[in-house]
């Protein structure tokens, strides 16, 4: 091993007692689980009491990097955020661009963990491997942004903060974080998690740098996926379409295939997704290019309203936000989904989940299903009504206090399981599950619950012939499941995976730790990963019952374009479950042995 040996540091941060303190991360425990996601997994499933209360002290916020972060290696600024979930109760895990994972390793460490909770609201301020406790009453209420001016991060060109707003204060089940102002962890409810322990916001800043950096083979080895990069121009480019349209232009692959989440779930196409897709920002909103931290291709997209009614001035909306506001809530105008999405940003929401909630009250109303929804303006098609809602459910008044708890607790509270559209409690991304089997299986299988993002095999398989088939389907799933703990634990942005395929993984591993282990060694590590959030989730009572779809996918089927993708077949969907859980090694109930 050379000398420059990287030290791994773990800040633990009592906040009950107001008292840090500095801990080594044994550099076995990086070989063994690479970091992030591995590391945060297995600190989340040791630390935790079992079923301890989301919103109590005993739930801890564990903050990661990775050991690509705050490095030279493209897209290494990215941190995760592992806690137990307030909205689903179980296993939660969210990661964020920008550049927060940078100003932590600059702060000196690699992992922060935050306990307890405080009386009154603090801040951190956490430099030269310790933290500073500071009074947040005065930030109390805040926005986002606002929370941002207050602080002068902007002016501070060492620091970079994540904080929470409103939302989080109010304890909101579906409050995020904001990291580098526009970007957010999103789901399962961190910033509830950090509203209940009264922390506001978390500074970062220092000048410690990555040793890796300093290794001629590393260096060598960023030089080489740089060239991959440049390779494949159109992707990754100057005019790739990363850089010229950024995610929205996802909305028209997923109109033409039928899974572009529309009117809560009751269509897979829109006709009028041309008013919200990439076009129609470029044309009518789009201010300038932004990004993230070193990343060579910038996906990112300032954007600006002027005036009216839709005045906003915000960086995104990112396709998740186009189709669970723009597209469950039928909103046919790109500017108004950027003012939905500023809100959200400046309240601390999660736009997925947030639309999605909307989507579900707007068609329990139009049936009549919930007493009182009948005096509010929320419709399809009608952003004041929807941002009216979205202000009910940051202050949690009227509907909007049960619509804080979630999807899951109005539905069992209505009756409305066979409209609801959630798995564990999390609401969908923007991919209808019935448009997809193995991405199908993805969303069911993901500890937290239905995001795109543990496998992101909806890209692989849209372009599979035998997409709607369930067979042969589990293994390659799994294959990619396992790529992308890999990514998490590394931590870098998952739009770099068209680069890095196995072998590249094992050639990153074996540069970053000074070993010589072969592509199986990092399917191992990758399988063991997985199994430990699973683990956590079987802890607290989560088994094979909790990885299906919900009713409406069996019973419906989802319009599109021309004709109709069938529902999910239930006991072919069960096959594949049965499939993926042997190929993991658990029992037939979903339990790792
Ligand atoms: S591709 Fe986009 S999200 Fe990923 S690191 Fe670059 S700017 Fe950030």
């Amino acid at each position: 091993v050379s000398e420059q040996k990287i030290h791994y540091q773990l800040l633990r941060i009592d906040l009950t007692t107001q008292q840090s303190n500095l801990e080594e991360i044994p550099f076995e425990l990086y070989l063994e689980l690479v970091g992030g996601k591995g590391i945060g997994s297995k600190l989340l499933l040791d630390e935790l009491e079992p079923k301890v209360d989301p919103l109590g002290p005993g739930n801890k916020m564990i903050f990661v990097t990775g050991p690509l972060s705050g490095t030279l290696f493209p897209t290494s600024n990215r941190y995760g955020v592992l806690f137990k979930s307030p909205l689903t109760g179980g296993y939660a895990e969210c990661y964020s661009g920008g550049r927060l994972a940078e100003r932590m390793i600059a702060a000196g460490v690699q992992v922060v963990i935050i306990e307890g909770a405080a009386k009154s609201p603090v801040y951190l301020e956490i430099t030269e491997k310790s933290a500073k406790f500071q009074d947040a009453t005065t930030l109390w209420g805040k926005d986002t942004i606002q929370t941002y001016e207050a602080l002068q991060i902007d002016a501070r060109k060492d620091a970079d903060m994540v904080c929470i707003g409103p939302a989080g204060e109010n304890l909101v089940k579906i409050a995020c974080l904001q990291n580098s102002k526009w970007h957010s962890a999103g789901r399962c409810g961190p910033g509830a998690v950090m509203g209940s322990k009264k922390l506001k916001a978390i500074v970062f800043s220092g000048k410690e740098k990555s040793p890796l950096n300093q290794r001629p083979e590393f260096r060598a080895l960023v030089q080489k996926i740089l060239e991959k990069l440049r390779a494949q121009p159109d992707t990754y480019g100057k005019d790739g379409f990363y850089r010229q349209f950024g995610t929205p232009i996802i909305a028209d692959w997923a109109n033409e295939l039928g899974c572009f989440t529309s009117r809560y779930f009751t269509q897979g196409y829109s006709p009028h997704a041309d008013k919200i897709n990439a076009h129609a920002m470029k044309e009518q909103i789009f201010k300038k290019h932004t990004g993230c931290w070193n990343c060579p291709f910038t996906c990112g997209k300032f954007v600006e309203v002027a005036e009216g009614e839709y005045k906003c001035a915000v960086e995104g909306p990112e396709y998740e936000t186009i189709a669970l506001i723009g597209g469950v809530c039928d909103i046919r105008d790109i500017r108004a989904v950027a003012m939905l999405n500023e809100y959200c940003d400046r309240m601390g929401i999660d736009t997925i989940s947030a639309g999605s909630l909307a989507g579900f009250l707007i068609e329990a109303k139009r049936r009549n299903l919930i007493p009182g929804a009948e005096t509010l303006t929320i419709d399809y098609d009608n952003p004041l009504g929807v941002l009216d809602f979205f202000k009910l459910l940051v202050k949690k008044e009227g509907l909007g206090a049960e619509f804080a708890q979630g999807s899951k607790y109005v539905a069992e509270k209505y009756g409305l399981e066979d409209l609801v559209m959630h798995v564990k409690g999390l609401d969908f991304a923007g991919y209808d599950p019935r448009s997809f089997r193995g991405f199908t299986l993805s969303y069911g299988v993901a500890p937290e619950g239905p995001t795109h993002l543990r496998s992101v095999f909806h890209g692989i398989e849209r372009n599979m012939p035998n997409r709607l088939e369930y067979e042969n389907k589990a293994a390659p799933m799994l294959s990619e499941e396992d790529r992308m703990a890999i990514l998490d634990s590394l931590i870098v942005c998952k739009f770099i995976r068209g680069v890095l395929d196995w072998g590249t993984i094992t050639e990153i591993y074996n540069t970053i730790f000074e070993t010589h282990v072969d592509n199986g060694t990092l399917r191992e590590i990758a399988g063991k990963i997985v199994t430990l959030s699973r683990k956590f989730n079987v802890r607290e009572g989560f088994s094979r019952k909790d990885d299906y779809m919900p009713p409406r996918t069996y019973k419906e089927a989802l319009p599109k374009r021309n004709g109709e993708t069938p529902a999910l077949d239930r006991e072919k969907y069960d096959m594949m479950l049965s499939e993926y859980y042997k190929l993991r090694g658990w029992s037939n109930d979903g339990k790792p042995e």
